[in-house]
């Protein structure tokens, strides 16, 4: 039991300091770079009980890997769970596993190009592009994406591969074209309409594009009726095996259809204030919009509190929302972790009120409420920048 005694000094600092009170807190090695960071509704027990795990386990190796331990007391558990998250994605700590995976997010984008394409995007950038996201499972979206690219013909090559359309060839040299090959296989096998070697129309390949963005956006069915006719025509020339893989695929789409637009609602919806009670009546106010923890106050027992609460909400809520440019991995994670948060608890919901009620409520004098109703949130799938 002698591993009991490793860091004695580290753990009668830890017993003398820190109070049983929810908090977030961070262990630190000897060159002083973070280890982990963990929160607790008991940070003085929690901390306590690493002192006493085994050599040879993840805890009581780190705190014997540990020289400093420090921490912050977060009166709710909702604050300190996004407290921690964000902690670790900015530091990235050695012994943290949770929300420390890179790229664990995804987006489906439409790119912006003469020949669009479907392609997934690990990040939001400023290029002019549609985004569609953010999704947890990055290796379930790139299947259904190329799924829709090939039921819709779409291409899938790199955005530098030379396009052109049928109905361009009077503008370009129509002979040199006429004569180009499929730069890839798709074409012979009829899953795109190989715009490379001119053979589809603008207009019939804008079509597709516009299905394919429907389908996303929950407005279009396009590729599960190609994937249903097929699977029925399969089964009249009683192809089965043809039929079963198609029906694979359609299930696919309608439940990857069904995820992205109930998604969707779900972060839309995300925009309120959220009160908590706290440790010993600190009530926290936390401003969540568009699934993104925005501001978190002490709960107003003052007029002059309640004002300033009423400033801040009037901020956040009226201030203009750019769209999803920009929207880093980090961001998405918060989205990903508040609705979680509710969809595990949705009791919690009763606890939130939209920003008008709450001004209404709180706020003596008449309210410029107006000004924020609603609090728009512009759909995620909305990037309305232009192209670099
Ligand atoms: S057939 Fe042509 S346009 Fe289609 S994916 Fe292949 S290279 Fe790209």
């Amino acid at each position: 039991m002698a591993d009991t005694l490793a860091n004695p000094e580290l753990r009668e600092a830890v017993r003398a300091d820190v109070e049983n009170r929810p908090g977030v807190y961070r262990m630190w090695g000897p060159g002083d770079e973070l280890l982990y960071v963990g929160k607790s509704i008991r940070v003085r027990t929690r901390l306590l009980s690493y002192f006493r795990a085994p050599r040879g386990e993840k805890p009581g190796d780190l705190i014997r890997e540990t020289a400093r331990i420090d921490w912050d007391y977060v009166p709710d558990e909702f604050g300190a769970l996004v407290r921690e998250m964000r902690l670790i994605q900015r530091h990235r700590p050695k012994y943290n596993v949770q929300h420390k995976r890179k790229r664990a997010y995804a987006f489906v984008k439409i790119t912006r190009e003469p020949a669009p394409r479907v392609v997934p995007a690990a990040q939001v950038v400023d290029d002019g592009s549609t985004y569609y996201g953010p999704f947890p499972r990055v290796g379930h979206v790139a299947h259904t994406i190329r799924d829709i690219s090939h039921v819709l013909g779409l291409r899938d090559c790199p955005g530098s591969t030379p396009v052109v359309f049928d109905d361009q060839l009077d503008v370009f040299d129509g002979r040199e074209t006429l004569e180009r090959s499929p730069a890839c296989l798709r074409a012979d096998l009829g899953t795109c309409l190989a715009p490379c070697c001119g053979r589809p129309r603008a207009r019939d390949y804008a079509e597709r594009v516009r299905q394919a963005r429907r389908f996303l956006e929950g407005r279009g069915h396009a590729p599960l009726t190609i994937l249903s006719e097929r699977m029925a025509d399969a089964a009249a020339r009683r192809d089965f095996e043809y039929a079963a893989l198609v029906r694979d695929r359609l299930e696919r789409l309608r439940r990857f259809q069904e995820e992205l637009t109930g998604f969707r609602g779900e972060v839309d919806a995300l925009s309120f204030v959220y009160r908590v009670p706290g440790h010993r009546g600190d009530d926290r106010v936390h401003l969540i919009r568009g699934g993104r923890l925005r501001d978190t106050l002490p709960h107003p027992k003052s007029r002059a509190a309640r004002e300033r609460v009423a400033g801040r909400v009037d901020a956040v809520f009226g201030a203009f929302e750019p769209g999803p440019g920009g929207l880093s991995p980090h961001e998405a994670a918060e989205i990903l972790l508040v609705a979680r948060w509710f969809r595990l608890r949705p009791d919690e919901l009763s606890r939130t009120r939209s920003p008008q009620d709450w001004l209404t409520a709180k706020r003596p004098s008449p309210t410029p409420a107006s000004s924020l109703a609603p609090p728009p949130v512009p759909p995620l799938r909305e990037a309305a920048h232009p192209p670099s």
